[in-house]
């Protein structure tokens, strides 16, 4: 193994026929095994947790070899050398479809928006976590999903929606794209023959978020991509649907959409990925010939993700990645139980209780690395009152009391931090839905939405227990 220390791409590294050789045996990203570092370090006995903390022994993206942790790049623009390395750079950006050699080689780095080495490798680590073939990350949730939107659609396309989606997906859907003449159809997902029903030989793309924001019901991924896959049986290339999944609320740890054949999955690195609250980001994973696309994308578009947001969510988001979700599950259990049986509540949306109505499909797709059970760390739940109105008022006084006296629960949007977190979806994050319409959707003006954090799950309980005494 080469052992020179270099903080950027040099063509020095592209003549020694030894890095060559490592270079091309790198790819942790590459469903197509070819990893000799695994082969190397016999890393394939260690589990996938044990990889996202340490992440490579060796990529191609940098060398860093004598640092513990990946330095921060923070270079906008690279040293060229030559102008035949800086043309052969232009040349390769974006053209890794069909050319598995170029992506696999040390990357001629250009300018900040169209690569650097933190966000590359936090891309291979991505692309792991989901068990994809690669991935692309952007500035935000919302700049990944407009990007795999982007690159799916045009003109006179359709999307099939679920009815009900985070806030601003909502937006872009319902204010943006018809600008463009793309339309959405927002249907119940969880029954599937509405699906049948909905698709058209316009529809392009079938979007959907499970568990879904706020009310944390589910979608049948699995039954989902079969349908699409017997309707594409039928179409030409161009005109396949695909299956976009917002995987945000139960993160690779909880649930890996691609195996279950969807074809991309986005995310907010924002939460629980990121996992402290610290930084924005977005993520886009999907099958390799959309890699190219997706970086012309967020060239032309611009919305590229800060190198010092990526290096944060690299080595601190998912290398704890297990850990804390795997206590925020455990607590999150407690509380949604504590909840359930408590007389002010009318009930508990939380994959992981007995009484949940989709229960047996939580079982099925919800499950870690290993196959345990992982119902995630949110929860929904709904005051009792009998008017809407009353609810809503009853809501409103909880939040508020939590807001001013509670030391574990804090009132803010977001979400999957290490604190515990709670908002009203009707007035917050899914405010951009009409009150009339967010009934029918089946948010509920009582309608709470909890976070779990990493706090000592009595505390939280403490906390919530004086809060609905006041109510
Ligand atoms: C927060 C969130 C987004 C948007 O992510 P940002 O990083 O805030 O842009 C998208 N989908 C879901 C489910 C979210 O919770």
């Amino acid at each position: 193994m080469v052992k020179k220390q270099n903080g950027t791409a040099s063509s020095i590294r592209e003549k020694s026929p030894k890095r060559k050789k490592s270079i091309e045996n790198g790819s942790m990203s590459s469903a197509r095994e070819r990893s000799p570092r695994k082969k190397r370090n016999n890393e394939e006995k260690y589990s996938i947790e044990t990889h996202l903390i340490y992440g490579r022994s060796f990529t191609p993206k940098w060398e860093y070899s004598h640092h513990v942790v990946p330095p921060i790049s923070a270079s906008a623009t690279f040293r060229l050398e030559s102008a035949q390395r800086g043309a052969l750079g232009f040349l390769q950006f974006a053209h890794t479809v069909n050319n598995e050699e170029v992506e696999v080689k040390a990357p001629i780095y250009i300018y900040d928006r169209l690569g650097e080495p933190n966000k590359e490798m936090l891309e291979e680590h991505l692309a792991y976590a989901e068990q994809g073939e690669t991935a692309v990350t952007f500035a935000s949730g919302m700049g990944a999903i407009s990007a795999a939107l982007g690159i799916l659609t045009k003109t006179g396309d359709e999307i099939i929606a679920h009815k009900l989606l985070y806030g601003c997906t909502y937006e872009l859907l319902t204010y943006w794209y018809p600008r463009y003449q793309i339309h959405t159809k927002f249907i119940d997902l969880r029954d599937l023959t509405n699906l049948k029903k909905a698709i058209t030989p316009r529809t392009r793309v079938v979007y959907f978020e499970t568990p879904v924001n706020p009310t944390l019901e589910l979608i049948d991924i699995a039954g989902v991509a079969e349908i699409v896959k017997e309707e594409n049986k039928k179409r030409k290339q161009n005109e396949r649907i695909y299956v976009v999944v917002d995987n945000t609320f139960a993160t690779p740890f909880c649930q890996r959409p691609l195996t279950l054949g969807a074809d991309f999955v986005v995310h907010s690195l924002t939460k629980n990925i990121g996992g402290f609250g610290t930084d924005m980001g977005g993520a886009v994973i999907g099958p390799r010939w959309s890699k190219d696309k997706l970086l012309l994308y967020r060239k032309d578009f611009g919305g590229v993700l800060g190198t010092k947001s990526a290096w944060t969510i690299l080595v601190y988001g998912l290398p704890t990645l297990a850990l804390r979700v795997r206590q925020q599950e455990k607590t999150a259990t407690e509380v949604a139980r504590f909840l359930a049986s408590h007389p002010k509540v009318q009930y508990v949306s939380y994959p992981g209780l007995h009484t949940f109505p989709q229960y047996e499909l939580a079982k099925k797709q919800m499950v870690d690395y290993e196959g345990n059970f992982a119902p995630g760390t949110l929860i929904y739940f709904v005051i009792k009152d009998e008017s809407p109105e009353g609810r809503r008022k009853k809501a409103e006084k909880l939040i508020n009391y939590l807001a001013k006296n509670a030391y574990t629960i804090t009132l803010a949007v977001s979400l999957g931090n290490i604190r515990t977190l709670i908002e009203h979806p009707g007035s917050m994050t899914h405010a951009t839905i009409p009150a009339e319409e967010q009934l029918r959707k089946g948010i509920d003006p009582g309608g709470i939405r909890l976070s779990i954090g990493l706090e000592k799950v009595d505390d939280i309980i403490l906390d919530l227990s004086e809060g609905l005494e006041k109510i």
